[in-house]
């Protein structure tokens, strides 16, 4: 166990002196301090566990001392014990008022001043502990969160969230009937990739190509990859006409794009597109399945192609 740090702020040295004596006789290590403004910097500059200030101070009043340092966000959980001569009720609440966390009058007994001091400190261990408990299960849900939604590889939304905004969407557009449709893209002879230059070629290509979808794509729009080497697009208040110009401007990005840094100068796309209104399309599964074949009747002409459902 390291030492605690405490800081005694008081200006009459004698008393200052007995006090921190007794309290490195008890094992803490003890910073003295004479005034409010030494008190500040002493608090905020060095690592303090517990915080003895006495009420009268040469330059400023200690409730004064108390409520800076509890205003300030370096400082404020760091405990205040109040030390005062005076035992008037009214400087035991101003004391309190400004925000220290307990108030001794003087003069105290020494083991009751370590009483306090041991019951403050470990209030602090225990609500350090659990701040810090709270932060990493704060990261930890952040990390879980994102990586549910997202594809660990591209950035963009896995398919699991893409489903799920799809459903919305497909909802919405039944409903007010208006116009939604969906990309199904998948890259060209991408096994010859791997093959030629190794499986971390073909995830550069994956990645950069995802960045040509998000650049190509409107914002409204949502890419997502679907799975291996596929990607989808689903667009909203977007009809069928619009959205195989879309895919025509996308596959074009992509066919003349130079992938500077991989070893794959060139690679294409094929495009499958479906949407509603279509009265063969009532669910979701069959708007997809319908942009799927699309892209395999691509694949068959060709590739680099795109086709409507
Ligand atoms: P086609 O033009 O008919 O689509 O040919 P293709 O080679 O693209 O199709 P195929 O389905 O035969 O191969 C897809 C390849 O994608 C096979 C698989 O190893 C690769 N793949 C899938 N996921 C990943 C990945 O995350 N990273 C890499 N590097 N390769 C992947
Ligand atoms: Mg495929
Ligand atoms: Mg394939
Ligand atoms: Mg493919």
């Amino acid at each position: 166990m390291t030492k605690a740090n405490i800081l005694l702020v008081e200006d009459n040295k004698p008393q200052a002196k007995v006090i921190k004596n007794y309290l490195e006789k008890n094992g803490y290590h003890v910073v003295c301090v004479e005034d409010g403004m030494a008190a500040f910097k002493a608090a905020k500059t060095s690592a303090v566990d517990i915080i003895l200030l006495d009420r009268i101070l040469p330059d400023m009043d200690g409730s004064e001392v108390c409520r800076w340092l509890k205003l300030d966000q370096s400082t404020r959980d760091t405990p205040i014990i109040m030390l005062t001569a005076k035992g008037a009720m009214s400087d035991k609440i101003s004391g309190l008022e400004a925000g220290a966390d307990d108030y001794l009058p003087k003069p105290f007994d020494e083991s009751e001043l370590n009483v306090r001091i041991f019951a403050r400190l470990r209030t602090k261990t225990h609500q350090d502990e659990l701040k810090k408990k709270n932060r990493q299960l704060e990261d930890m849900l952040t990390r879980v969160e994102s990586l549910a939604i997202m594809d660990p590889l591209t950035g963009i939304y896995n398919r699991r969230r893409f489903e799920s905004i799809f459903t919305n969407e497909f909802k919405r557009a039944s409903r007010y009937q208006l116009p939604l449709t969906c990309m199904m893209i998948d890259i060209d002879h991408f096994k010859l990739i791997n093959d030629a230059h190794g499986h971390q070629e073909g995830d550069a290509v994956l990645k950069e190509i995802a960045r040509i979808i998000q650049s190509t794509i409107r914002e409204v729009d949502t890419p997502a990859r679907w799975g291996g080497e596929e990607f989808v697009v689903l667009s909203p208040n977007t009809n069928k006409e619009k959205a195989l110009l879309a895919a025509e401007r996308l596959r074009k990005a992509v066919a003349g794009h130079a992938f500077a840094r991989t070893e794959t100068k060139k690679v294409t796309i094929s495009i499958g597109v479906a949407g509603i209104p279509d009265p063969s399309l009532d669910s979701q599964d069959k708007m997809i399945h319908a942009a799927d074949l699309a892209m395999y009747e691509a694949k068959k002409n060709g590739r680099n192609r795109v086709e409507s459902a």
